[in-house]
């Protein structure tokens, strides 16, 4: 008999919901995690990164309050203090997620384990343990460039851990993690540059709200290189970077972030001596059980590469649980994910983007609203809003919803149920406004 029924690798999002579903059902679990439970979403993602923006987000609300009859003293903003206070619920959060590992009495390992064959994994201490089934869930990590100087720059690991905010900041990328941070560091006063390899941003968006998202943040004087490559950096004795580029002018910063993308956690692993099929990138390969080419090993989110999101991951980690443990088969459905990036002010998306819908659908209806947020208009603050319907113009379904402006990722989570519903255009329509707020624009757009 095995030591365990399930041995998982990885307490982060899709290992700990594995572990604690398994778990519920009986079987008897164990899982090896060699440095924080909770993994990347709640030790250094998700969670201290939207802690961060709440936290940026009061340099504009306290602008602002002055023209609601507020007299707010000149404000100054203590970096270590946020820092600390977010670092200090990352730790909650970690017992919180021991905690429930525990009551669901799944053994926790506090150390790195390796696969040493189908259904054995051999811990750093030295210990072999037997399993029926194994879970890969050990996520990724950032990319980092293979350039000269490369030790003097941060990755998204680092930068919940600055000693100093940077009074400027250079950040390398266009996608989720560059943005957000270009959003927290200028609100923060830093000034921010990005730099992108190509003139396009936020691929996977629905690329004329991000338009309105570098509008907004060239006016915040946020500086943009396109076409725009780090080749080497360097660090004076003044402590600060020097950075070579190629199609623009060197550059000059206290921190330079580099946020390329995450690669999946798969070396050293034990992978090709047991025989786990990876791709190009390392990403371990699954079918739509995440069953490996080893018909005992399973991998579940960042690490298989599919979609890099926290419930993508949560969902996989349950519908294996739920399949081979629970004997309610079922499979994660990949369509309309809702997602969200938390720059100043935040996007969010469902659905095809009208670029997709006319590559895949052909004809299409396109609604917008383009429009200033109310409390914009009274705090003076010229930022306007977009929202965008993609319609099937056939069958006059509703394909996508994209949106910028306050509170989108809020109020986008909603408005996805009329897309995961294939609900119509009229389904919209018929609905009656919430007034005044911004989302009855979703039903006014005609
Ligand atoms: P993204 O995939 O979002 O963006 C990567 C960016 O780096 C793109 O602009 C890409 O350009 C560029 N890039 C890739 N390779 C290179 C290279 N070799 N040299 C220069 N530029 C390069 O990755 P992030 O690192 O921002 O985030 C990682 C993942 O984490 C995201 O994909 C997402 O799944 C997840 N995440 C989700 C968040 C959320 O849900 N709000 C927040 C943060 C992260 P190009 O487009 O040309 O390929």
């Amino acid at each position: 008999m095995s030591d365990f029924d399930l041995f998982v690798i990885g307490a982060g999002s899709g290992g700990v919901r594995a572990s604690r579903v398994a778990a519920a059902y009986g079987a008897r679990v164990a899982v090896a995690e060699e440095y924080k439970v909770g993994g990347t979403c709640v030790i250094r993602g998700c969670v201290p990164k939207k802690l961060l923006v709440y936290g940026s987000h009061f340099a504009e609300d306290l602008d602002d309050a002055a023209m609601f009859g507020w007299d707010v003293p000149a404000k100054t903003f203590d970096w270590a203090v946020l820092r600390d206070n977010v670092l200090g619920e990352v730790s909650r959060l970690e017992g919180a997620y021991t905690e429930t590992l525990k009551t669901h009495k799944v053994t926790i390992l506090q150390e790195r384990a390796t696969l040493t064959g189908p259904n054995s994994v051999r811990l750093a201490s030295g210990k072999e343990i037997t399993a029926d089934k194994i879970l890969i869930a050990t996520g990724a990590r950032p990319v980092m460039p293979a350039i000269e100087g490369i030790e003097h720059a941060i990755s998204s690991n680092e930068v919940f851990h600055l000693e100093r905010l940077p009074k400027r900041i250079v950040i390398a990328g266009g996608g989720y993690i560059a943005n957000e941070f270009a959003g927290i560091f200028h609100q923060f006063g830093s000034h921010v540059t990005l730099v992108n390899r190509t003139d396009v941003m936020l691929r996977h968006y629905d690329q004329q709200i991000v338009d309105r998202l570098i509008q907004i943040s060239l006016r915040k004087n946020i500086d943009f290189k396109f076409h725009a490559t780090i080749d080497r950096v360097s660090r004076d004795v003044n402590g600060r970077l020097h950075i070579a580029m190629t199609g623009c002018d060197d550059l000059e910063a206290d921190e330079l972030l580099f946020a390329t993308g995450r690669h999946p956690n798969t070396e050293d692993l034990g992978l090709e001596a047991v025989g786990v099929e990876t791709g190009d990138n390392g990403k371990v390969g699954v079918d739509e059980d995440n069953r490996t080419s080893v018909p005992s090993i399973f991998a579940v989110g960042d690490v298989t590469d599919r979609v890099q999101l926290t419930p993508v991951a949560i969902r996989e980690g349950q519908a294996f649980a739920d399949t081979f443990f629970g004997n309610k088969p079922c499979r994660v459905d990949y369509g309309s994910i809702p997602s969200a990036v938390f720059s100043h002010p935040p996007l969010a998306g469902v659905g095809m983007t009208e670029g997709q819908a006319r590559n895949t659908i052909g004809p299409v209806k396109i609604f917008t609203s383009d429009f200033r947020p109310m409390k914009n208009v009274l705090a003076g603050r010229n930022e306007r809003s977009l929202y965008k319907i993609v319609v099937d113009a056939e069958s006059e379904v509703v394909v996508g919803i994209h949106m910028i402006g306050p509170d989108a990722p809020e109020i986008l989570q909603a408005a996805a149920i009329a897309v995961k519903a294939k609900l119509k255009k009229s389904d919209l329509d018929d609905t009656l406004a919430l007034h005044p707020t911004m989302a009855e624009e979703l039903v006014l757009m005609r």
